[in-house]
This record gives C-alpha cells, sequence and structure tokens, in this order.
C-alpha cells in the first residue's frame, strides 16, 4: 500500500506556501492586506522570517508590528525557464530582494515591471496577491 498523499501536499501547478506556526500568522497578515513582521519588544529589533528569540538580544518577548510596505531594490535575480508549467506564462520573472524602510529584506515577486527595467535602489511598494482566505502572497511594484 503506497502512502497516500494530502492534496496540499501533492503537485501544484503553482507553488504556494502551506505555513505553520509562526509563519501561518505571518501569511495571515498579508491575507488581511498587512505586511507584519516581529518585533522585539525588549530592543526593538525587527526580525523575518519569524522565530522565537530575538537575534540581538535573546530576548523572547515580541509582537507582530505592521511595516509601512514601503523599500528599495537591493537585488534580484531573473528566471527564465519555467520549472513548474504554472509559470510558464510568466517567464522571464524576476525575484527580487527587498531592503524594507524598517531595515529588514525580504525575498518577494514583482509586478508591474520588466526585468529589465529594474534598477538598484529603486523604491517598491508591498501589495498582496490572495490565495485562500488565510493565505495572500506579498509581491512588490514600483512605488
Ligand atoms: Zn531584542
Amino acid at each position: 500500500m503506497s502512502p497516500s498523499i494530502p492534496p496540499e501536499r501533492g503537485f501544484q501547478l503553482r507553488y504556494t506556501p502551506s505555513p505553520s506556526g509562526f509563519s501561518a500568522d505571518f501569511y495571515r497578515h498579508c491575507a488581511g492586506g498587512e505586511l507584519r513582521f516581529q518585533r522585539c519588544s525588549a530592543c526593538r529589533t525587527w526580525r523575518h522570517p519569524p522565530r522565537v528569540t530575538c537575534g540581538r538580544c535573546s530576548s523572547e518577548e515580541w509582537a507582530w508590528e505592521a511595516s509601512s510596505g514601503r523599500g528599495t531594490l537591493f537585488s534580484w535575480t531573473v528566471t527564465h525557464q519555467a520549472l513548474a508549467p504554472g509559470f510558464a506564462e510568466d517567464v522571464p520573472y524576476a525575484i527580487v530582494v527587498v531592503e524594507l524602510a524598517e531595515g529588514l529584506r525580504l525575498v518577494s515577486g514583482l509586478r508591474g515591471i520588466a526585468p529589465e527595467d529594474l534598477e538598484l535602489g529603486m523604491p517598491l511598494v508591498v501589495e498582496f496577491v490572495p490565495v485562500s482566505d488565510a493565505i495572500a502572497l506579498h509581491c512588490f511594484r514600483r512605488a
């Protein structure tokens, strides 16, 4: 008897997160139209990806705080070959690293800007693409 694969773990035309724990909280905020990150209550340092302890002061006291959703283009890479069929119509597309106003860097997608038009430091602003009631994906467009 072969093991069964839950539908959410099976092959997907487009990969989407199946978050749990802190990550589920992060994507739930995105579904609500907010980009929120953990911020240490002791030293006020932002952090991402989510985790229990502050990397700066080791405090375990923190809260989800809203980001401005604004930042600048720190780096990017361009994908020219779709490795999953659901991305075939998107290539070439850029995956970007955005340096947010809060100092965090976030790997994200891009909307409305062709890869050849990207420039280091260009101002970007977040937007959200709903996937379900519990998840939205963040992406960025020109501010
Ligand atoms: Zn801290």
